[in-house]
């Protein structure tokens, strides 16, 4: 019997999307589609777009063309599937500079956390608990009372990663993770990406080669707003007649 194809089976798909800034063409037409248990690397040089498109799927930027959406819904009309489906690390991460790392993670968690409670006491509990588990998984209990302005840029960015995983969310987008950390931090970090990908739909954006080689299932190589090649390293290395990501990547965006 023919297999009928099931809208649920993506967990994410960009349609024609397109940002425009003035005269200049951030994402131009881009397409493609997600599945949970991916994990993505966005892979291109600095300034191909790679921001912008993360921020519409993000919900923080408007699409100048194009629609996202997840599971089946369209974002720009059901835009609260946005907030409560997806966790956003932004490049640079903007956090409160002169709040602690703990308020400013049970203040993201008091606004996000949804609770079928209205205890008190009990909502209380629950997001202390949320409060421990994400700093746990982003290391960073040493770090908790200290000011967000005293922090190193390590520390910035793994506070904002924290932030991102508040309510366990299906489809993760890291805006360059790793960008700040020191060689034992992005290892922790890759690792971590890895086994949180399990299940999930996480996509990375980075100018890395070797972070997306030994992240990502799958490559999405983006230069000037345009994907230029979509799939597993081998496929992206047969197409383009070349032996190493670093040649395919020179290539492709020449
Ligand atoms: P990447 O993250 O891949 O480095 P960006 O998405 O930040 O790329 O930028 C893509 C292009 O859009 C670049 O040419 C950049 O200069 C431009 N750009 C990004 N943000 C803005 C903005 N707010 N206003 C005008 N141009 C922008
Ligand atoms: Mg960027």
């Amino acid at each position: 019997m023919k297999k009928t194809s099931n809208i649920k089976d993506y967990s994410l798909k960009i349609e024609h999307l397109c940002k425009n800034y003035d005269d200049i063409c951030a994402v131009d037409d881009v397409s493609f589609e997600t599945k949970h248990g991916e994990i993505i690397a966005l892979l291109g040089p600095n300034g191909a777009g790679k921001s912008t498109l993360m921020n519409m799927i993000a919900g923080y930027l408007a699409p100048t063309n194009g629609n996202i959406f997840i599971e089946n819904n369209n974002i720009a009309t059901n835009d609260i599937i946005t907030k409560k489906s997806i966790g956003f690390l932004s490049e640079g991460s903007p956090l409160y500079a002169d709040m602690t790392v703990k308020l400013f993670l049970k203040y993201i968690i008091e606004l996000k956390l949804e609770t079928d409670t209205d205890d008190i006491a009990k909502r209380k509990e629950i997001c202390q608990s949320e409060l421990e588990r994400i700093v746990e998984v982003a290391n960073i209990s040493s770090v908790l009372n200290q000011k967000i302005e005293t922090l190193s840029k390590g520390y910035v960015r793994r506070v904002g990663f924290a932030q991102s995983i508040i309510g366990n969310p299906n489809i993760l987008l890291l805006d360059e993770p790793t960008d700040g950390l020191d060689p034992n931090q992005k290892d922790y970090m890759k690792a971590l990406i890895k086994d949180l990908g399990k299940g999930k739909t996480i996509i990375i954006s980075t100018h890395l080669l070797d972070e997306a080689q030994t992240v990502a299932s799958r490559i999405i190589l983006i230069n000037k707003g345009k994907i230029v090649a979509d799939g597993n390293l081998k496929n992206i290395l047969k197409s383009t007649k070349t032996t190493s990501l670093e040649d395919a990547f020179r290539v492709l965006t020449m």
